[in-house]
């Protein structure tokens, strides 16, 4: 269903007064992914609630709808010299990027997290209908916060299952002036040492990501594991005084790049066959299609085993794209090499045993019908996560199958 603005209210009061199944929607570019939704469930879209309600330069602030499209947002922005500090979803050449109210709701964030932070450090005010219709609002339209019960915590990572965002206040940055990418590639050993040294410099990458070697292939490199670094400055000068002292800390060749994140990089590299180093060979045509991967998987391991997770077997022949300062990214089986990976669920559940052995765990967003392996495990906190749970919607009428932290819900 697709209810405008003034129509929403009661469709959610309706639905509750019947008991309805029903589940928040975006654009609905990802609503399939995690655990699969249980039994009827009626998707209830946001498309009707798009738009900028306010963009206030000046402090550095925006008031958005939940089904405004990320793109739309940015490029308001843009305007102005600002931006939303995140990520393009992944799979965004496949599925579009999504609304600002489906970024939330998932709370993942990509590379840009280490300089700029998660989406739930960028919210200042939320409003949102509760499962009985209830409308409520948290947080505030300015960056200095009023004091209240932190609900934008609370739903960024709520998948649906707490209530339906309406509308989000955020904060915006200015555009860096200039930015550079580089990529290096070499051994765990090495690129291990400089990504240590980075993390502990004062350069302040905006971001510094590892790529597993079958990505770095998948993007017509050498097979070889990599470094992405993306730096930013007001100043050219500045910018190459710390490729400068980045140089001097590896004995491994900096290459230049055209862009500076995952999915740009991808895209340049299947748009025109041209590897996305500058001065690199096309790709080979082996490199990432636009086919849906039969696995994606959201990882989190304890950052400086990162190289030893990237050396697992469990781990072998998956795309893999994890932010060096948290730890936290994804991995998928690249089409090209299909079922030749091997990932199966047994192999899965190996493989999420060796992320909880690294610190860590494993999120399943995408997995071949059929193969039911559990979404989440059960957190330590899942008697909390129920109890709020039963307190936002006590019919259980939203998104049924799928609570974040709880395997069988
Ligand atoms: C770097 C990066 C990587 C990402 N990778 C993935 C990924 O691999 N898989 C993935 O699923 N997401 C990923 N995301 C999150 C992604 O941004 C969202 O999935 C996407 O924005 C969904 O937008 P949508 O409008 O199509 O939402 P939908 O696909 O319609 O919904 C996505 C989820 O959000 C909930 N939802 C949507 N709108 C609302 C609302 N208004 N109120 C309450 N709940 C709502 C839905 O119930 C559903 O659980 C990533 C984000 C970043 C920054």
């Amino acid at each position: 269903m697709t209810p405008d603005a003034n129509e929403l209210q009661d469709l959610v009061r309706e639905l509750h007064q019947q008991g309805t199944a029903w589940v928040p929607c975006g654009s609905g570019s990802r609503l399939d992914w995690g655990a699969p939704l249980r039994g009827d469930c009626l998707p209830v879209s946001c498309a009707g609630l798009s738009g900028i309600v306010e963009h206030n330069p000046g402090d550095f602030t925006i008031s958005v709808r939940a089904g405004t499209p990320l793109e739309e947002v940015q490029e308001a922005l843009a305007i102005h010299r600002q931006w939303l500090a995140v990520d393009r979803p992944w799979g965004s050449q496949r599925r579009g990027a999504g609304s600002l109210g489906g970024l939330v709701a998932r709370g993942l964030s990509g590379g840009f997290r280490q300089r700029y932070l998660g989406i739930r450090d960028q919210l200042i005010g939320i409003s949102l209908l509760r499962a009985d219709g209830t409308a409520a609002r948290a947080g505030g339209r300015v960056v200095k916060n009023v004091a209240g019960y932190d609900l934008m915590r609370l739903f960024c990572g709520s998948w649906g299952s707490l209530g339906l965002i309406t509308e989000l206040n955020l904060r915006t940055l200015p555009q860096p002036l200039i930015r550079r990418g580089l990529l290096v590639q070499g051994s765990l050993t090495e690129l291990g040492s400089l990504s240590q040294w980075l993390l502990g410099s004062g350069l302040s990458p905006e971001r510094l990501d590892w790529w597993s070697a079958p990505l770095a292939a998948s993007a017509g490199l050498q097979e070889a594991p990599l470094l992405l670094i993306a730096l930013a400055s007001i100043s050219a000068e500045s910018l190459e005084q710390q490729q400068a002292a980045i140089a001097g800390q590896t004995p491994l060749p900096l290459r230049p790049l055209a862009a500076v994140d995952l999915e740009s990089l991808l895209a340049l590299a299947r748009s025109d066959g041209a590897a996305p180093a500058s001065g690199e060979p096309a790709a080979d045509g082996s490199g990432e299609s636009l086919a849906e991967p039969a696995w994606l998987l959201r990882l989190g391991i304890t950052p400086d085993r990162v190289p030893e997770a990237l050396a697992a077997p469990e781990l072998a022949g998956l795309a893999i794209d994890l932010a060096a300062g948290s730890g936290l990214g994804l991995a998928w089986t690249l089409p090209a090499a299909g079922t030749t990976t091997g990932l199966d669920p047994a192999r899965l559940f190996e493989l999420r045993r060796l992320c909880q052995r690294l610190g860590g765990w494993l999120i399943v967003l995408q997995q071949p019908q059929g193969s039911a392996v559990p979404a989440w495990d059960d957190a330590p906190s899942r008697p909390m996560i129920e109890r709020v749970k039963h307190l936002f919607d006590p019919k259980l009428q939203l998104a049924p199958g799928r609570l974040p932290g709880v395997a069988n819900p």
